[in-house]
This record gives C-alpha cells, structure tokens and sequence, in this order.
C-alpha cells in the first residue's frame, strides 16, 4: 500500500474521455452479475484457504465472508484492480455498497468495513439534521455516490436543499454531470484511518465547486470499547490566508464510563452549520441579498447538532462484544 499514497491525488483530471456510461437495464445487468457470481468461485475456494479469495468474495459476490477476517485487514485494501467506473457503480449498486469503497485510478480500495458502530454513528447524525428540518427543505442524498476525474466515492451522509439548481459541468457524478453536488457531506471512520478521512473530508468534498461544509468523525477504540469520539467542522469559507482548511470546530470527548453511563453533558460539545452554508447555491442568496432572504424560517440558524444527542442514538453501540 505504500503506493497507494504517492498516488493519491484528489486534483479533478478532466481528461477521461471513453466513459461509454450506456444506461443498461436492471434486468440485464442482474443476469449478467449473476452469471459471473455463478462461476468456479466455490471450487476455487475448497482448494484454498487463503485470505486474499475470501476477500475477493465482497467484490464478486457482495459476500462479506467469515473466513475473509475483514476486522483483521490492514485498510486501505486493494479489493480489485483493472475496474472501469461502470463497473464499479453496478456493483456498489448491486451489492448495496455504501460508503466502504473508493475507486480511485481504476481501482477499487475498501477504506472502512461496514460495521456497526459505523452505521449507527452515520444514522445518528442524519437524524439530528432531520429533527432539526421539521419541513424537509434539506434533502437526504445519504450515500449517494459522487465522482470527480479519476476519483469516485461515498459520503456517509449527504444533504442538499430541495430544488437546487443543477450545474454546468463537474456535478457530483463527474465531469459531464449536471446534477449539484450536497451541501453538506458527514464523513464518519471506525477502521478508516483519520489521516484518510481527514484528507477526504478536505481534499475531496471541500474541494472548490464541491459542497461547502463537511462533518468527520473519527471512532476511537480501546479494548472492545469505543472510548473516545473526535469531531471536526470544516466549512469551506473556513481558510488560513494560506487557503489551507481548518476546522471551525473541533473537539474530542470520552464516551462511557465502566457502568456504561455517558460520560458528556447535554449542549458541551455542539457543531453549529450556518444556514447560509446549507443552503449556499440557492437562488435568493445572491449578492444583492446576501442576507438570505429566502433561507427557510422553519430551521433554526445555526443548524446544531448536540454530541450528547448523537451519543444517546449509539448508547448501544459502544461495547463491540
Ligand atoms: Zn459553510
């Protein structure tokens, strides 16, 4: 993997040109899925134990095998080389693979397994947001898949505003799109690494012309326990003069104590996202009007999101066994 890094460049190449995206029909691509999962695969494996076949299994056949020891994987995992987009979206589709691989360069990397405290951490803070929208003017895209140049990924949740407009080129699935990007995008790692998702979170959804703020947390885990929760706030107004990210906010907190009670109050560790940045790219926020003279009464400026609120979706979540 130490490859891995030199490559990694998040700069948008405009320059793919034979994309062939043909809409092909569900049905087709079923049975064509289908009939490759249905070959030697299970032969291949009687003979071998080895690691590198079971793990093949998620990308064949969506099976997240026992035998594969995924908790043991060292992450980011080359699942599959010599993958085009297509490919690659047919079976995030298919096998309903959200928010664990990223195509990057042709090839498909698992930087996070689907793990519970994952999941529910992602849902817990949708459903802070939702709470927070009692009309739902914002939009829940939740994993949608984005793409940039030679880069494709999910967000652990997204949110855009209703009836945003669509865009030129560069939209979210890549460099003939239309469709806008979120405005808001939650990044959430347990085995993902915070160097990977901070670097995600600055260079990939802050990228200019992207979505204007971004939530990553990263899970911490100490014998079995997730024992500590970082959260940061990036929003892409947010500079040094440098030009360089920082976040608006950024805290840590330890979770439970040894009788399982939450160890934070209410309201001591909040992320304010301003509605101006929610709804950035709406029509009526434009220069002659910078005072948001149709951002929606029915959301609280700022947008918060209360960790103690987050916490109390996941109380279950923190013992891993
Ligand atoms: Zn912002």
């Amino acid at each position: 993997m130490m490859a891995l890094k030199d490559d990694f460049k998040y700069k948008p190449s405009y320059t793919i040109k034979s994309l062939s995206l043909k809409e092909t029909s569900f049905d087709n691509e079923t049975l064509r899925i289908s009939t490759e999962i249905s070959s030697d695969v299970t032969i291949q494996l009687s003979k071998s134990n080895d690691l590198t076949k079971f793990r093949e299994l998620w990308w064949i056949q969506g099976n997240i095998h026992p035998k594969a020891h995924w908790e043991e994987a060292s992450l980011p995992y080359l699942l599959k080389s010599n993958v085009d987009w297509k490919k690659y979206t047919e079976r995030t589709d298919f096998f309903n693979v959200h928010g664990s691989w990223e195509w990057i360069d042709g090839s498909v990397y698992v930087y996070e397994l689907p793990l519970g405290p994952h999941e529910t951490c992602s849902r817990a803070i949708d459903r802070e947001i939702y709470l927070k929208d009692p009309e739902r003017i914002l939009v829940s895209l939740g994993s949608t898949r984005t793409r940039a140049g030679s880069m494709g990924k999910e967000a652990d949740g997204s949110f855009i505003p209703k009836r945003k407009s669509n865009v030129n080129s560069n939209g979210r699935e890549g460099p003939y799109s239309h469709k806008p990007w979120p405005n808001l995008a939650i990044e959430v790692a347990f085995s993902e690494t915070e160097e990977h998702l901070l670097n995600v979170v600055k260079n990939y959804w802050l990228y200019p012309g992207r979505a204007h703020d971004a939530i990553a947390v990263k899970l911490v885990q100490f014998d079995k326990i997730i024992s500590i929760i970082k959260v940061w706030h990036f929003c892409t107004d947010n500079r040094t003069p440098m030009r360089e990210l920082v976040p608006v906010t950024e805290f840590e907190f330890r979770t439970i104590d040894d009788n399982d009670q939450i160890l934070i109050e209410p309201q001591q560790y909040m992320i304010n996202i301003k509605i101006e940045c929610l709804f950035h790219g709406m029509p009526s926020t434009s220069q002659t009007s910078p005072s948001t003279s149709q951002t929606p009464s029915s959301i609280t400026n700022p947008l918060t999101i209360d960790f103690y609120d987050v916490l109390l979706s996941m109380e279950e979540e923190f013992r891993l066994s």
